[in-house]
């Protein structure tokens, strides 16, 4: 069994909060803090200690906590080394691609992964299977390109489809119901999007979080990783495009969609 617990909260509308907890050491993680709040409350309920902060990107739905659990437990930050806009409070250590440290005896490797911001880093957990997609992958969807470029965001999801299928995917949002309708709008056929769609209905409406998904699910229902489907080109008219042009379409579409 593993040594990690994960505590997965809501917090604002729709955002995820989460805490990885090493049972050995007592080490607890944030994985970004919107909210001080609510962070400290399932800290409290769970007797945990924070440790640390990893923020993935500035946007304040992941960083206006930080400085009062910094107060509070005099944490470590550390988030995205470079190209923030924004500069990101109390962070002792910039990470970007290929940086890797450990946590529970467990390797925590980075993936830069830009589009939505430029400083966007996801956090991978190898040995756990675990990867935490930050605003880069939803399920059933993708962040809105803000900073980036179109091809910048393809990259990014790119070099996420090339983890392991069985990764473990935990994203920052809660936004998989509305994800699903876009997709459904896009890719009528795909049955295992239908069956996945009736899934999140039922959890929605039990009042329980949609994720963690995983990698092969997602391949298999989240059009923006399914730019080759010939039902979704179809749609687009984008039978011989590239798959860029094909990904750029399904952005700007979800955009007003
Ligand atoms: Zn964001
Ligand atoms: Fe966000």
């Amino acid at each position: 069994m593993s040594r990690i617990e994960i505590a997965l909260f809501n917090y604002l509308s729709d955002n995820f909060g989460i805490l990885l907890h090493d049972k050995h050491t007592k080490k607890t993680i944030a994985i970004d803090a919107g909210d001080a709040a609510c962070y400290n409350k399932v800290l409290d309920k769970n007797g945990w200690h924070l440790s640390e902060i990893w923020v993935t990107h500035h946007h304040w739905d992941h960083t206006d906590g930080i400085n009062s659990l910094y107060k509070r437990w005099n944490c470590k930050v550390i988030g995205p080394a470079n190209n923030s806009t924004v500069p990101i409070a109390h962070l002792s250590q910039g990470l970007t691609e290929e940086d890797s440290f450990l946590f529970a005896d467990s390797p925590v490797k980075i993936l830069h992964t830009p589009g939505h911001t430029l400083d966007m880093i996801n956090f991978y957990l190898p040995s756990e299977n675990i990867f935490f997609s930050g605003d880069t992958l939803f399920s059933l969807g993708c962040g809105r390109v803000f900073e980036g470029d179109m091809e910048t965001m393809y990259k990014s999801l790119n070099k996420i489809s090339a983890l392991p299928n069985k990764t473990i995917i935990y994203c920052s949002h809660e936004y998989t119901k509305a994800n699903g309708k876009f997709a459904l709008s896009v890719e009528t056929q795909n049955k295992a999007l239908i069956s996945r769609i009736d899934e999140v209905e039922e959890m929605v409406a039990a009042n329980k979080p949609t994720i963690p998904t995983n990698l092969e699910l997602e391949k298999q229902t989240n059009p923006f990783l399914r730019t080759s489907s010939p039902l979704i080109r179809e749609k687009f008219n984008l039978l011989n495009s590239s798959d860029i042009e094909v990904f750029s379409a399904l952005r700007k579409a979800k955009d007003t969609f």
